[in-house]
């Protein structure tokens, strides 16, 4: 079996290795799992949510762990580690552990104003799929992959997560802090690999849930629908940021600078391109340089040690690299950064480009590293049409003083999420649904959807009663008809004259 090697992004450091494990192995796991599955879900979801409760205590007692394995498969910083890896996975499994049982306990539906079902009980139950393939990228290699096994857990699914070669090893903590917690053996698995081993799990699975690239996710959509299973993915974004003249210009900067830094810019909604209305453009570019310029990169020596992190997968640092050359050669000005740097680690400054417009890579394709590129914009109208000129639609953010405006424009984005005012922060509320449209994904995250998506429904009819004579049976009497018809015109006929 051939194995990865895990290197630290910021140091070059070989960090772990791990086996990449083919069909075989993932039949041979995937039987396992279907074995559990019926114990698991037979826990209910107190047996199941006091496991998420006590492994969210564990990863509070172990958080200089998790972070630190973090950082030493990705290369950032301590606090893009501890806020989202560490800080969502806290969240996320509390939330699920308390919310899952009321997104997924039976509904009952009226019966009284229908003729046909009048009287019968209606529900409708929510029914694991059995066994989730999780997919994951390697930005975040917790809360995408981990972080949406939670959901699909609570629910009753057995899983197999597939985390990226390039970060595995965080995975492999979560599992190992599941079992500690007392996690039935094979309820959740680990596949390392690459993209053949997540072929595989997708061809052993009933339900597919994809973080990743708009390129590969085009694929798994394929594979699941030969398998007609369901398939939900999460996919790229280039999101716009659209700053009106009467924005709070100091806020709206830092955000700009800070939104499109955090995790060195390997966010799928990081601040992608900035649209600034003429009239305050000048002031929130000097802004934004200013911050951007004061900015300290490197490898991570604990907090507070630098603001921005290493690029984690190797051949993003040459797309990083390719739009920023590209943007410069149809005419847009670096203001600050521009270059990588290899020096043990993989890293590229952060940057800020101008002059640019809709012909440059850099404002169409997903860069997804440190690069903030600015562009004046006549008026919102025209923010609005460049917003939304994009294969992509995953998120944006609209930034003005006059809130009620704000939301107008975002209402007219063509976006699964926007935020008025605030950046990335949507993602931490749970209950609200994340999810992109166009390119961006199928399906969403978070909310009822988050976890409904890892069930099939089943409606349930219950007659308890029984008139001697049912409207519908045969043979076909006059008397019945015509009753039925009465019904039909009380139901169905008051008040629809003319
Ligand atoms: P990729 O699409 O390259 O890979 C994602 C995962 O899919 C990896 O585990 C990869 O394995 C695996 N994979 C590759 N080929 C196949 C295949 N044929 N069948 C099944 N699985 C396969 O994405 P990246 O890892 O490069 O992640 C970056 C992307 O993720 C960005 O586009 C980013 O926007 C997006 N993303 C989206 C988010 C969202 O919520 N919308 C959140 C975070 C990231 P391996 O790595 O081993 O090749």
């Amino acid at each position: 079996m051939s194995t990865i090697q895990v290197d630290n992004p910021a140091t070059g450091e070989i960090v772990g290795s791990v086996p990449v494990l083919g069909s075989e192995q993932l039949s041979v796991m995937a039987a396992r799992a279907r074995a559990a599955q019926p114990g698991w879900l037979e826990l209910g979801f107190k047996g199941r949510g006091a496991i998420m409760s006590r492994a969210q205590k564990w990863m509070l007692d172990n958080a200089e762990r998790v972070i630190q394995t973090v950082i030493s498969e990705t290369g950032k910083t301590y606090e893009d580690a501890q806020l989202t890896d560490l800080g969502y996975a806290v969240m996320a499994l509390g939330f699920w552990a308390k919310e899952a049982p009321k997104y997924l306990s039976d509904e009952r539906v009226p019966s009284w104003n229908n003729p046909a079902v009048v009287g019968r009980k209606l529900i409708v139950r929510y029914a694991p799929h059995g066994l989730v393939g999780v997919i994951g990228p390697w930005n975040f290699p917790i809360v995408n992959g981990f972080g949406d096994c939670i959901p699909a857990m609570m629910a009753g699914n057995v899983v197999i997560l597939k985390p990226s070669e390039v970060t595995p090893l965080s995975s492999l903590l979560m599992l190992e802090m599941l079992s500690e917690c007392g996690l039935p053996a094979d309820v959740m698995q680990v596949a390392t690999g690459d993209g053949s081993t997540g072929a595989a799990l997708i061809a052993e699975s009933d339900c597919v849930m994809f973080t990743g690239s708009t390129r590969t996710g085009r694929a798994v959509m394929k594979a699941a629908a030969e398998k007609l299973i369901p398939c939900y993915l999460e996919l790229g974004g280039k999101d716009p940021m659209l700053v009106c003249a009467d924005a709070d210009i100091g806020r709206a900067a830092n955000a700009a600078a800070y939104w499109s830094m955090n995790n060195a810019g390997q966010v799928c909604i990081s601040v992608e391109r900035v649209y600034v209305e003429a009239p305050v453009y000048d002031q929130f570019v000097q802004l934004v340089t200013a911050n951007i310029e004061s900015l300290r990169q490197g490898a991570p020596d604990g907090a507070g040690s630098v603001d921005v992190g290493a690029v984690i997968f190797p051949p993003q640092l040459e797309i990083v690299d390719a739009h920023v050359k590209d943007a410069v050669a149809k005419g847009a000005r670096v203001l600050t950064g521009g270059h990588s740097k290899v020096d043990g680690g993989r890293f590229y400054e952060p940057t800020v480009v101008v002059d640019v417009d809709h012909t440059m890579d850099l404002m169409r394709e997903e860069t997804f590293g440190p690069v903030v590129p600015i562009m004046k914009i006549a008026d919102i109208e025209q923010g609005v049409r460049l917003a939304n000129d994009s294969p992509y639609g995953l998120q944006a953010s609209v930034w003005t003083k006059d809130t009620a405006h704000g939301e107008a424009i975002a209402r007219r984005l063509e976006a699964g999420a926007v935020c008025v005012n605030d950046v990335q922060v949507n993602y931490q509320a749970l209950n609200l649904p994340m999810g992109g449209w166009k390119s961006s994904g199928i399906g969403s995250r978070h909310g009822a959807g988050g976890i409904r998506k890892y069930c099939k429904t089943q409606s349930l009819l219950i007659t308890s009663f029984g008139f001697k004579r049912e409207i519908f049976m045969f043979p076909y009497a006059r008397g019945r008809t015509m009753l039925l018809q009465r019904f039909y015109k009380f139901f169905y006929g008051r008040g629809k004259r003319g």
